[in-house]
């Protein structure tokens, strides 16, 4: 006997009611998707859970992988038996040895998910309980505090028993939430606001604005190393590189220096809405915090967003530097994001940037700009990257090994 399935547990769907079903259905999706490279499983959804079946698969990467996918609350090594109360006792042992060495205490818990099962869950209990007991020496049951958790769950078909779950991602499966268009730089915040977006479900596209040759091809390079890791969340990313040094030049020219910032972030906002427009988009997501530098106080975000009639979704607007450093290093975006680079944003910009630009001001120096030719130039001159072969997700999970 030994753990053949993995039991899926997806918590926040349960609250969702009539939405339920197609949230299943597209979080099966999702997982089928991730777990394609590995051959040789079964993935199927049946009574409220999903299951992976494994027959002859080792159960460690297909593990690694499940924690990444949006959605999954947590999950279960399980070992799959017949109805028969022998089988269930023999499968507890076997699961209280795997976790030999740790465990000094066990429970039971037993729950009867088919009711037409004849031993109630009580009986259960006692009888696994009993029968562990009676096969292993220096172990005892403890019911409060134990150090073991065997749980036994009866369903219809089969019963699967189950010691520790593994946390889970959280949040909604991808595609469930409509797509938006996510600001990518190489910096620390963007990719840890694009990774917040999809854990509510979100689809992404992204988009970044590039300056040769003052930002070189390492620069881009970065930003899809970062779109990259991002795909392993179950993201299917295209990038948008929109080609930017006309516009920065224009703007050093003919704008005073203390709104060039304003003005370079109102083009950027004016390009991503054309963009997303163009794509279907519903709305555009950037990586500001609140206060954090000039360009992104209140006053320069309401400055900023004059220019869009597009939602700009701002995940990380309350938190602090360091909790969006913590999450980058936790979704595996800090080391690429520490990298040396050129941001296009500060290559040419003056310090003496306004940190309350007012609308008026922005819209009285824009008479200077020749937005609409900049920005149809910029959309005409847009490279699209398409990051998400089978052969990348094939090396990340070497890399993960
Ligand atoms: P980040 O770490 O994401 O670069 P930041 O704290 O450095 O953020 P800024 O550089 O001021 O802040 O950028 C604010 C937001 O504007 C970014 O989070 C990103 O969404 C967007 N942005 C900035 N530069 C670019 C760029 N070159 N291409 C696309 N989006 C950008
Ligand atoms: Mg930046």
């Amino acid at each position: 006997m030994k753990y053949d399935h993995i039991l899926i547990r997806y918590g926040e769907l349960a609250l969702k009611g009539k939405n339920r079903v197609s949230f299943e259905k597209q979080l099966l999706a999702n997982i089928r998707h991730v777990l394609k490279p590995i051959q040789g499983l079964k993935v199927k959804r049946t009574f409220g859970r999903i299951v992976v079946e494994l027959f002859e698969v080792e159960p460690g990467p297909v593990v690694e992988l499940l924690k990444n996918i949006f959605g999954i609350h947590s999950f279960s090594l399980a070992i799959r038996v017949d109805h028969e109360v022998l089988d269930m006792q023999k499968a507890a042992l076997k699961a209280v040895q795997e976790s030999e060495g740790t465990a000094r205490t066990f429970k039971i818990v037993t729950r009867r998910a088919y009711k037409p099962f004849p031993i109630d869950s009580q009986t259960l209990n006692h009888k696994i309980g009993g029968y562990v007991l009676a096969n292993t020496e220096n172990l005892t049951v403890d019911v409060h505090n134990p150090d073991a958790t065997i749980r036994v769950e009866v369903r219809e078909t089969a019963a699967y028993i189950t010691t520790d779950a593994f946390k889970g991602a959280g949040g909604l499966p991808a595609g469930t939430s409509g797509k938006l268009l996510l600001m990518l730089s190489g910096g620390i915040d963007s990719p840890v606001a694009g990774y917040l977006a999809m854990k509510r479900g979100a689809d992404l596209e992204a988009i970044h604005f590039h300056s040769p040759p003052y930002t070189s091809e390492r620069a881009k390079q970065k930003v899809m190393d970062l779109v990259k890791r991002l795909n392993e969340f179950g993201g299917n990313i295209k990038l948008h590189i929109v080609p930017f040094t006309d516009i920065q030049t224009h703007i050093r020219d003919e704008a005073p220096s203390n709104f060039q910032m304003t003005i370079m972030r109102r083009m950027m906002m004016r390009i991503a809405t054309k963009v997303a427009e163009e794509k279907g988009l519903l709305a555009i997501a950037t990586g500001d915090s609140l206060g954090q530098v000039a360009s992104q106080t209140l006053h320069s975000i309401h400055t900023i967003n004059e220019v869009t009639n597009y939602p700009v979704i701002r995940p990380l607007i309350t938190m602090d530097k360091l909790e969006v450093m913590d999450l980058a290093k936790k979704i595996g975006t800090y080391e690429t994001s520490i990298l040396p680079y050129e941001d296009c944003c500060t290559i040419f910009l003056p310090p003496d940037s306004k940190t309350r630009p007012s609308r008026k001001h922005a819209n009285k120096f824009e008479q200077y700009i020749k937005v609409d030719h900049y920005v149809t130039q910029a959309v005409e001159g847009i490279e699209t990257l398409d990051l998400t072969k089978l052969d990348d997700v094939e090396q990340a999970i070497e890399d993960l090994f």
